[in-house]
């Protein structure tokens, strides 16, 4: 007899070894289990016929083989095997294949899966390389009859494997998992039912199958299914597994949302006073979006109920000015402010533009910056300005929160460029015990699609700048190979000779090196479709690689051309193609005064090319500069080009961004470069990040909140996560009358049970 919460182990054909594989990918139970779903299926009723196959298309084919040889090249050995039917063949080949000599007979009947390139050998006109295979029971005779029923004449699930070896030295394979998945729901079908997790009223209302059912269509789907349907998961039985679990994350985060609603904030007032105090510093019109938004806070900042509020805009869409004039109205409230930026430069930014704004103001507002680089001196002058009340507006970077402020009467609390910050849950840090809740507003520019900023700032209301200030013309993208350079230096050049200014930036600080931790590079594999990618993430969290190791992988992977850096290419051109000019080095490494004073002369003109790696990424702001010059713009993801070329185009003049490229471009980075040429637009851009990298990378996993997800995928499933996330207000507000007590307690038990298992971290 076995039942959800049955260990693995238990099971006919797993024992304790297999148990050990299981429980590494996270499969304790048979629950764990079941909801281990197939990643693609392979219709070997109707499967495809050679003749039909059409080059390039990745498909899945059946056939008889017809032979085989290894082959030995200077390099490595190929194995390969041709099949067929009837007058059509196709030859597969594997690299290093040796392993494969003894596992086809003459005769054998295999299914295949890959890209069917176009072949001129005499083994047919396709070939598939390296593609997945599985070697079919014989129709008759002695093979198994499971085995039989399983594998052919019928769709087959395919899974990614659960790792492990089984007794006899082979993988806990596709076919290992089908056969014990079928054990499994034929015994639960003899058994009690399975309990049920989602309210019948519900499943009715959204035509979705019960839980057994559903898991049993999508491990085995019934004949007649269609095909396309089950591939894109969007079948009654898998959309109700998906359903499933974004109804419990949505519910999860709208209770959350609730519970903040009850604890006590501060209501702002915003008296003709106020709004005279915000008029005096504003130092220009605001659009439209602007208007909106700060409305928007103001509403929120009014009320009792403590604020926590996304505000998303595009670079440069002018969220500091926003922010700034929600500082004043704390600020008048007779509250503090603070401003926390990710970066000293940015902090540093932000507290010299705050301080000319403000001097405007109706009276001397007092401003403060704290940042790691103060001395301790300053650091402990600047803690006791806080602690007295005498700083209003605070601006920093985490410093403000490793050096354990205390706040005389804390407010606001706003977080520029949350997507650099770790877990944002540990802002509820500055939470004075007893004190009221501080209102809190964190802004970001990337340019998150709304449905998952639903949900990974699932408790956060959103609001969005979707309009750039007047007057930006579309900065000019182009694309250059590295060979043009001597060209691209003197457009710099003509530039600088008009009184504008440079930026060049590289991907390394200074030759190859372990630790350079503000790279980001775009991951040069990204896989195929982005359930994988998230789990690939998910799997990489133990050993959470770093960019130092993602980098060194390609340094080690582009040997024949070292990437230039920063620091070589500063004194490059420096006595080479701009000797002349005023060049000046901008990077992690420095000491921070130096960032600061090179920054500033930067800021004042007295720098005309800035050379730099992605420190200035985020936030800096000089709108005489015109060109933004990226090195090996191969190596940077989406997201981080468009912020540095979010750099440039903040003023009235036309601007440029040149993507150098090297020798050697992968075929997703000419996607990120064409795509950059094509567009400026953040939230397209943003899609296609999201789709080369999954949501894992995008957002960095749990870092950033992330949840992970089993079943459903946030790119592929957003229709149903709006469906979810109705779904759980509805219930969170008491408005499902169609549930039975039991039925509510059920949920309460699940809810409790998944957001404890798999959201750990996101529930503070
Ligand atoms: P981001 O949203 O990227 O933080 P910033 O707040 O740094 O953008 O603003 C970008 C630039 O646009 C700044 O130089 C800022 O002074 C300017 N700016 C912002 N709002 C307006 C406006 N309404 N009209 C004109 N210039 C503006
Ligand atoms: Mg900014």
């Amino acid at each position: 007899m076995i039942a959800l919460g049955t260990p693995v182990q238990q099971l006919k054909g797993v024992g304790p070894r297999n148990g050990e594989a299981l429980a590494r990918r996270g499969v304790h139970t048979v629950e764990d289990l079941l909801y281990h779903l197939p990643f693609r299926y392979e219709d070997r009723l109707h499967p495809k016929p050679l003749s039909e196959l059409v080059a390039g298309e990745t498909a899945s084919i059946i056939a008889e083989v017809r032979g085989s040889a290894l082959l030995y090249t200077r390099r490595q050995p190929i194995f390969e095997l041709t099949v067929g039917h009837g007058l059509q063949s196709l030859t597969a080949s594997w690299f290093g294949g040796v392993y494969l000599k003894d596992r086809f007979k003459l005769g054998d009947m295999v299914a295949l899966y890959g890209r069917a390139e176009p072949s001129r050998s005499q083994g047919g006109r396709f070939k598939m390389i390296q593609p997945q295979f599985e070697v079919l029971p014989a129709a008759s005779g002695d093979s198994d009859p499971l085995e039989r029923l399983l594998e052919v004449g019928r769709i087959v699930p395919v899974y990614e494997s659960l790792g492990g070896t089984t007794q006899s030295g082979a993988r806990l394979t596709s076919r290992w998992a089908r056969r014990l998945l079928w054990q499994v729901l034929e015994a639960l079908a003899q058994g009690p039912p399975i309990p049920e997790v989602l309210p019948s009223a519900m499943l009715q209302r959204l035509g979705l199958p019960g839980r057994l059912q559903a898991l049993r269509e999508t491990h085995f789907p019934p004949e007649g299914t269609p095909m396309q349907e089950l591939q894109e998961f969007r079948t009654a039985a898998q959309q109700r597994l998906v359903f499933e679990e974004l109804f419990y994350l949505e519910l999860g985060l709208e209770l959350k949302r609730k519970r903040l609603r009850e604890r006590d904030g501060t209501a702002f007032q915003t008296g003709e006073l106020v709004r005279d105090a915000l008029k005096q510093v504003l130092p220009f019109r605001p659009t439209a979006a602007q208007k909106r938004v700060l409305r928007e806070i103001v509403d929120d900042m009014r009320k009792p109920t403590p604020m926590r509020r996304l505000l998303q805009g595009d670079v440069g869409s002018g969220k500091t000015i926003v922010a700034l004039q929600a500082a004043l109205i704390a600020i008048e409230n007779g509250s503090q402010a603070v401003l926390m930026a990710p970066t000293e430069i940015l902090a540093t930014q932000h507290y010299l533009s705050a301080k000319k704004l403000l001097a405007k103001g109706a009276r001397r507002y007092q401003v403060t910056l704290l940042t790691g680089a103060l001395d301790d001196a300053s650091k402990r002058s600047a803690r006791a300005r806080i602690l007295r009340g005498e700083a209003e507006l605070i601006i920093g970077t985490q410093a403000l929160i490793q050096e354990k402020v205390d706040f005389a009467n804390l407010g606001l609390v706003i977080v520029d460029e949350q997507h650099r910050f770790g877990v944002r849950q540990r802002f509820t840090l500055m939470k004075k015990p007893g004190g009221n809740e501080p209102d809190v507003l964190v802004m970001t520019a990337t340019p998150i699609p709304r449905t998952l900023a639903m949900t990974i700032y699932g408790d956060l209301d959103v609001s969005v700048i979707d309009e750039l200030p007047p007057g930006r013309t579309p900065v000019v993208t182009r694309r250059v190979g590295q060979q043009k350079a001597s060209e691209v230096w003197e457009f710099v050049r003509k530039q600088v000779q008009r009184g504008r200014q440079a930026y060049v930036v590289y991907p390394l600080v200074e030759g190859p090196s372990e630790d350079q931790p503000q790279l980001d590079f775009a991951a040069e594999a990204a896989p195929i479709d982005t359930k994988s990618a998230a789990k690939k993430s998910a799997a990489k969290k133990g050993a959470r690689r770093g960019a130092a190791a993602k980098q060194a992988a390609l340094a080690g992977m582009d040997a024949r051309a070292p990437l230039r850096s920063a620091v070589e290419m500063y004194d490059d051109l420096r006595h080479g193609a701009f000797a002349d000019l005023r060049v000046g080095l901008l990077h992690g490494r420095m000491a921070a005064d130096e960032k600061e004073a090179t920054m500033g002369r930067f800021q004042r003109g007295e720098i005309d090319i800035l050379i730099a790696t992605t420190v200035i990424e985020v936030g800096v702001d000089v709108p005489n500069a015109t060109v933004m010059v990226i090195e090996h713009a191969e190596r940077f993801g989406l997201a981080q080009m468009h912020q540095l070329r979010g750099r440039v185009g903040r003023g009235a003049a036309k601007s440029y961004c040149v993507l150098m490229t090297g020798e050697r471009v992968s075929e997703e980075a000419e996607q990120r470069l064409d795509a950059m040429v094509r567009s400026q637009n953040g939230f397209e851009l943003a899609e296609l990040d999201l789709q080369q990298r999954g949501p894992g990378e995008f957002f960095g996993t749990r870092q950033a909140g992330m949840p992970d997800l089993r079943v459903a995928s946030l790119l592929r499933d957003r229709r149903m996560l709006e469906i979810a996330k109705a779904e759980a207000q509805d219930l969170a507000a008491g408005r499902l009358h169609d549930m039975t007590d039991a039925e509510r307690e059920m949920v309460r038990t699940q809810l409790k049970e998944q957001w404890q298992r798999r959201y750990g971290l996101v529930e503070a």
